[in-house]
């Protein structure tokens, strides 16, 4: 949410506290509220409880990220689900690790009009289940067309070459343009690339996986981020003698041409926080101590101090 609908939310629910009854403007955020929002919107009064259960939209895409995500249950994910009555077109299921195969399959029978699956992260699923719902979700003519799993266990060729099967994707369709910094930069969710599936064979190790391009003029290096690292503020990678790896303050690794432009640099140990979004938000004060070093400094001034 941005500023002015936070401060117009934050002064509603001030009204309703006061026994007013919810502005109706209200009502219309609640559909664009994610997740742990809309959860807890439900605590604020009645008639706000009931427009968020009873009304079918704001729950057509369900996305469920951390701090949630750990806590999904199969039944959990069944109540969110039936909010939709059926009519759910997203299911986006970030790092649910208890997850089950047959709470997806069940999920998918009684949602025809899924189109877009993500479940990068959902470690208790396998392939062999996904397979599965997303057979569920391609045959009869339903529309699924994305499907996310990075980060799923044993995935191989055929098993890749089967979901590509499902989902219509020819080989012969040029794959988009990966780059890595864009890759960590965007949350899962907002990364819609035109690739119906993330994962495809690393040219270099074989191994399904996503699979990165170079940013660096004339290097057509392709490859995924364990064949060949990258720099995460350039997406170049370091296979020329002209770049050397830097760490920086936040532990991500950059390219030396990267460094040098980074700025400011911590006082003591001379790395510079990297642009990420989570990173940028570490302090940038012209003379700054970087955590790493303030949590060594306050550790060693306790031991010297006992
Ligand atoms: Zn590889
Ligand atoms: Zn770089
Ligand atoms: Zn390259
Ligand atoms: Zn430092
Ligand atoms: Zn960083």
């Amino acid at each position: 949410m941005g500023d002015d609908e936070e401060s117009f939310a934050e002064s509603s629910m001030a009204a309703i506290r006061n026994g007013e009854s919810p502005h109706e403007g209200l009502f219309l955020i609640i559909t664009y509220l994610p997740l742990i929002d809309l959860l807890s919107t439900r605590a604020v009064c009645r008639s706000l409880r009931d427009a968020v259960n009873h009304d079918v939209l704001p729950w057509l895409q369900l996305s469920v990220t951390p701090p949630l995500s750990s806590r999904l249950s199969d039944n959990i994910l069944f109540q969110l689900c039936a909010k939709a009555r059926g009519r759910l077109t997203t299911l986006a299921l970030i790092n649910c690790t208890k997850i089950t195969d047959s709470a997806i399959q069940i999920v998918s029978e009684n949602n025809p009009f899924i189109t877009k699956m993500y479940l990068p992260g959902c470690t208790s699923l396998t392939i062999d289940g996904i397979i599965r719902s997303v057979k569920t979700l391609t045959e009869n003519s339903h529309t699924l067309t994305s499907l996310k799993i990075n980060g799923i266990y044993n995935i191989d060729k055929h098993h890749l070459q089967m979901l590509n099967t499902f989902l219509h994707h020819h080989h012969h369709n040029q794959p988009s343009l990966r780059f890595y910094q864009q890759f960590k930069n965007s949350s899962v969710i907002n990364n819609d690339d035109d690739d119906p599936i993330d994962v495809s064979i690393c040219p270099k190790c074989d191994e399904v996986r996503i699979v990165f391009d170079c940013s660096r003029n004339d290097c057509k290096c392709r490859g995924c981020e364990i064949c060949i690292p990258r720099c995460v503020e350039c997406s170049g990678c370091f296979e020329s003698d002209e770049y050397e790896e830097e760490e920086t303050a936040c532990n991500h690794v950059i390219c030396s041409s990267c460094w040098l432009l980074l700025l400011p640099k911590c006082s003591f140990c001379n790395k510079p926080y990297c642009n990420l979004n989570d990173c940028r938000r570490l302090l940038h004060l012209p003379n700054f101590i970087c955590d790493n070093c303030c949590a060594r400094f306050v550790t060693t001034t306790a031991v010297t101090e006992e």
